[in-house]
């Protein structure tokens, strides 16, 4: 898989990385203006490292949901071009807001996904890229009612998290009923355990439909 412009493997301390260009900002190591991608801390960057490919294009325009403290938005960020990150808890959304003094392209929301009526008013539509990484139960529906923001040929890249949806059933099972509940919006074009880097999470890649 050719990563797109913008993400590299770098050599940190002689190993080779996944990086992207731009400030630190969870503690990774720099080298010469890069930052390496830790994808035990990023679905998106695990799905790097699996093979995946999550859809993300120098430029793209992106909605990211469930930004938490920017570690993986940043990285996002670094490559794309405007980058709507929404989070509704007010804490790391802070911790967000400094991470977007350094790229002006991240522009934070603190607003709940799951009521896209909320941001409709700010965010464009006919984006590139919607990824979601929220991690609370009804991770599909959220996903669906976001399609809204996406162009006809934009792509989807989904984490879901199995224990947020059922703690108690079988991962694979949850993640049967997810694809079903996102096949009646999205065509899934990949699906893949994100293990060893993220237990029982599955990384869905989709069109919509
Ligand atoms: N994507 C982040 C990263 O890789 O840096 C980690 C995200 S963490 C697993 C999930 C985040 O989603 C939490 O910060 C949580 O507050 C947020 N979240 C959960 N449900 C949400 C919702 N309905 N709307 C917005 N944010 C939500």
């Amino acid at each position: 898989m050719a990563l797109p412009d913008g993400i590299q493997y770098r050599a940190f301390d002689g190993e080779e990385r996944l990086a992207t260009r731009g400030e630190a900002v969870y503690g990774e190591p720099v080298a010469d203006g890069w930052r390496a991608w830790d994808a035990h801390r990023s679905k998106v960057g695990a799905m790097y490292e699996l093979g995946m490919e999550p859809g993300l294009e120098s430029g793209s325009e992106v909605l990211y949901l469930g930004a938490a403290n920017g570690t993986t938005v940043s990285h996002v960020a670094d490559v794309s071009g405007p980058t709507y990150a929404v989070e509704f808890a007010a804490r790391p959304l802070r911790d967000l807001l400094s991470v977007a003094e350094t790229r002006t392209n991240l522009l934070p929301l603190l607003k709940d996904a799951r009521r896209p009526e909320t941001y409709a008013h700010v965010v464009e539509s006919g984006l590139d890229l919607l990824v979601q990484d929220v991690a609370t139960r009804g991770q599909a529906r959220v996903a669906r009612a976001n399609r809204r923001f996406l162009a006809d040929d934009g792509r989807l890249c989904l984490s879901i998290k199995a224990r947020s949806e059922d703690a108690t059933c079988d991962p694979e099972a949850v993640f049967a009923d997810a694809l079903d509940e996102l096949r009646e919006t999205y065509t899934v074009l990949d699906s893949r355990r994100l293990d060893p880097f993220h237990a029982d999470h599955l990384a869905v890649v989709a069109e919509p439909r």
